[in-house]
């Protein structure tokens, strides 16, 4: 689903992210911890495509194909979702109007039917149950007022409605009691299967005790420096970054 191999990036001339490499199958979850300032939304945003980072070295491909030259668009119609780690608000924008557009623009252009008012708001009503979610939400500017756990429901409430073949999710715990994130954890479970894949940053391990990665990855320095199990989410917690760094 995606490769990303041996991959410089950075931003103003700074280096960021020095060489790394990942490979996520259909179907699989994979983690990356660490601590704040090591490259990991740098790495979320080089994925999805936003603008100002600059690639030194190394590819990014998606279903074989390598999308570094991708506006983000195209990237978000290919089937990549992003959750933010900060979702901004955009003021005088409609909540439904914004869903409704999205997800009508993906299908349209996967050739299928767009859907009518009606139609939209069936689909939307039973994704805001599964994260317990009011209708309110839908008549709200897109997460303005929100709160922290507000906004990271309406991020989880995005990819259900969008559907995307690969996640990428940038801290979606941060902010979240416990009850959130067992909704979000939820919602995020119930959305997996054999062909879907999620990459899941955090650095915290309590997400991880409900999502249940497949692999587990450590990123210091911009570098990859340890894979392995849910069990070394565990070890982190447990330890900490230190023993890690060379
Ligand atoms: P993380 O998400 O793991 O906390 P980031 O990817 O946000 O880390 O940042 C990695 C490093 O790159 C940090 O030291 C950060 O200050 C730096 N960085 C990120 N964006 C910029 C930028 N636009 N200009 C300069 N430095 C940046
Ligand atoms: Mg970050």
């Amino acid at each position: 689903m995606l490769n990303i191999k041996d991959l410089h990036a950075g931003v103003d001339g700074k280096e960021i992210l020095q060489g790394v490499d990942l490979c996520i199958n259909p179907g699989e979850m994979h983690a990356v911890m660490g601590r704040n300032g090591s490259g990991k939304s740098t790495l979320s945003n080089v994925i999805t495509g936003k603008e100002g980072y600059n690639i030194s070295k190394g590819d990014i491909l998606y279903k074989n194909e390598s999308i570094i030259e991708w506006p983000p668009e195209k990237r978000a119609l290919a089937g990549i979702f992003m959750s933010f780690q900060y979702p901004v608000s955009m003021p005088g924008v409609n909540n439904t109007y914004f869903l409704k557009a999205a997800l009508n623009a993906k299908l349209k252009n996967a050739g299928e039917k767009e859907l009518d008012a009606a139609g939209f708001l069936k689909l939307v009503k039973e994704k805001l149950t599964e994260l317990n979610m009011d209708t309110s939400y839908l008549q709200r500017a897109v997460n303005e007022g929100f709160s922290g756990g507000e906004k990271k429901r309406n991020e989880i409430l995005q990819m259900l409605t969008l559907e995307p073949e690969i996640a990428i999710m940038d801290e979606t715990d941060s902010g979240l009691d416990i009850d959130a994130l067992k909704i979000i954890a939820n919602g995020i479970n119930k959305y997996r299967n054999s062909e879907r894949s999620f990459l899941v940053i955090t650095h915290y391990q309590r997400l991880l005790r409900y999502l249940e990665p497949d692999v587990v990855h450590v990123l210091i320095d911009g570098k990859v420096v340890r894979s392995g199990g849910k069990e070394l989410a565990l070890e982190l917690e447990e330890k900490g970054y230190h023993w890690l760094e060379s």
